[in-house]
């Protein structure tokens, strides 16, 4: 049960989609946006490639 409940909260960290070079982007920091009062994640992937979420 344990693992299974860790698993998904490793999945929140997640981007919804891989980095163009086919890897899985890692969460490197949360920012609130000042625009949407919301918190946005950035994710980098091995490759250098950074994005965000919206
Ligand atoms: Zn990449």
């Amino acid at each position: 049960m344990s693992a299974i409940r860790s698993q998904s909260e490793e999945m929140e960290k997640l981007p919804a989609k891989l980095c163009r070079c086919g890897r899985q982007p890692e969460l490197v920091r949360t920012m609130l946006s000042v625009q949407t009062g919301r918190q946005v994640r950035m994710f980098e992937c091995r490759c250098g490639e950074r994005t965000w979420d919206d």
